[in-house]
């Protein structure tokens, strides 16, 4: 390494300080990398500024709706509970704030040194930054991807994701567009928050790719609640007002519009092209499994590469990365059995594959699902039911997928995909002893086959 770094200003230099550069600039640098890192915005990207962390903080806000409904059941009576979103905002802010300092922190500790600027590559080793000219052995892009909106006229009237979590008063209606994670956990949190709330989805079913019957359900717990749902619906243009022409020729007013409807990686103006870095038709860094794109020394981990767009995806693709550059020990990334929620109210959490997957892949599979009331509702009006499934590879009785919709589901399938991810068989989930009263115990008591 060190003939290569006399002639490079730096071992790595990472262009991107959200969760996939700055963990990766880190171990990096810990395994004794020189390392650099280019932000122009607020350290942690899109998670930490405009994505998870605010979300759960907005969706933890919207939760107490529910609470507060069930309390008299349970003999409190707690009044006219009133909401202010100043203060939520304001709090949110400040915890945002600190988390920014801890990302720059843990960078600072670990050595790396830190541009406060856009960063743009000039050729496969060397990027300019802030005016400077600055060389690399390897170079990272994780530049992470930006909310995309739909070209119909009037869409400037719409705001995104990233205005969402700045707002300075709540809206009193809203429309959501998009049937995918973001759609449908502002839906979740606007709702919760007094706000009505519809949610417009082109197609036929919310939440494409995921086990279908978990979709039809959760948008049945979501309309319970109170969220008007419109499938096969697509706004085709907005008017001041804000009006809204829908495709099918209806029309609604709502005081906002929210568009979810999908994101696109951050790869304009960074130089990759001029670099000879190849993009996918949707902009995205086209990398082998060890994260590499067409230029040896250019990487690329996280949502720039449209893979998987999770932050623990980035932050693994991170790791694996350090291990291949600066420990020896190639690492080709490992996307199977990811784990992932939606933070919608209820939660929809899932591991593994879809029943439709399971069936393409494997051909016979067992499908085991229950379908209950939660202990927590009993006592209350409430008629919000938890949802629980196991997809079962018919020959070697191996669980496949592990879904479920109901309250904390993320927290209950992050303990169930270290089984599924395993390897585990139905049996052994059936040897694993309940814990009770819980609803998390229905996954290893489920014994009857569901017939079809
Ligand atoms: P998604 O890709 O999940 O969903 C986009 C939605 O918008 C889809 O329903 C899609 O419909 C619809 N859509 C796309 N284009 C149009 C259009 N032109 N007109 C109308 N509808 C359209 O994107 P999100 O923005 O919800 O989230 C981006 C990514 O961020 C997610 O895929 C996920 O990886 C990540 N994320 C993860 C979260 C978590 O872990 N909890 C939370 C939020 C985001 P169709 O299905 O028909 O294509």
């Amino acid at each position: 390494m060190s003939a290569e770094r006399a002639r490079y200003d730096y071992d790595l230099f990472c262009i991107g300080a959200g969760s996939g550069g700055v963990r990766a600039s880190r171990v990096c640098a810990n395994y004794g990398a020189h390392v650099a890192i280019a932000e122009h915005g607020r350290f942690g990207g899109t998670c930490v500024n405009v994505g998870c962390i605010p979300k759960k903080l907005l969706s933890y806000a919207a939760h107490w709706r529910d609470d507060f409904s069930i309390a008299a059941s349970f003999g409190w009576s707690v009044g006219e509970p009133s909401f202010d979103w100043p203060t939520l905002l304001a709090n949110k802010d400040r915890e945002i704030a600190r988390l920014n300092g801890v990302y720059e922190r843990l960078l600072l500790d670990a050595g790396v040194a830190i541009f406060r600027a856009r960063a743009r590559l000039r050729d496969a080793h060397t990027v300019e930054v802030g005016g400077k000219t600055i060389t690399a052995r390897h170079i990272l892009v994780a530049t992470g991807s930006w909310p995309r909106v739909p070209a119909i006229p009037g869409s400037p009237l719409g705001i995104t994701s990233n205005e969402a979590f700045h707002l300075e008063e709540l809206p009193r209606s809203a429309l959501v567009v998009g049937g995918g994670y973001v759609a449908l956990e502002f839906a979740s949190i606007f709702h919760g928050l007094g706000v009505a709330t519809t949610l417009a989805h082109r197609g036929e079913r919310l939440l494409r790719g995921f086990d279908g019957e978990l979709c039809e359900r959760l948008a049945g717990e979501m309309a319970g609640k109170g969220v008007k749902i419109r499938l096969r619906a697509n706004p085709a243009r907005i008017d001041p007002g804000v009006q809204v022409a829908f495709e099918d020729g209806s029309t609604a007013r709502y005081e906002l519009v929210l568009f979810a409807t999908g994101r696109k990686p951050n790869t304009a103006n960074l130089g990759l092209e001029d670099a000879g870095v190849t993009l996918a038709a949707d902009g995205a860094v086209l990398v082998d499994r060890y994260s590499r794109s067409s230029v040896d020394s250019v990487w690329a981990i996280g949502d720039v590469t449209n893979r998987v767009n999770l932050t623990p995806v980035a932050t693994a693709e991170a790791t694996w990365l350090a291990k291949t550059l600066f420990h020896d020990e190639p690492t080709p990334v490992d996307h199977d059995n990811v784990p992932t929620t939606v933070f919608a109210n209820p939660n929809l959490a899932t591991v593994g594959l879809s029943e439709e997957k399971a069936r393409e892949r494997f051909g016979a599979v067992d499908i085991y699902r229950t379908h209950f009331r939660a202990l927590r509702d009993s006592l209350s009006a409430s008629e919000e039911k938890t949802f629980m499934k196991l997809v079962v590879d018919a020959a070697s009785q191996r669980v496949l997928g592990a879904h479920m919709i109901g309250r904390d589901a993320g927290e209950i399938i992050q303990g169930i995909a270290i089984a599924v991810k395993l390897g585990a068989t139905k049996p052994q989930f059936d040897a694993t002893i309940g814990i009770h009263p819980t609803a998390a115990e229905e996954f290893v008591t489920m014994r009857s086959k569901a017939s079809g």
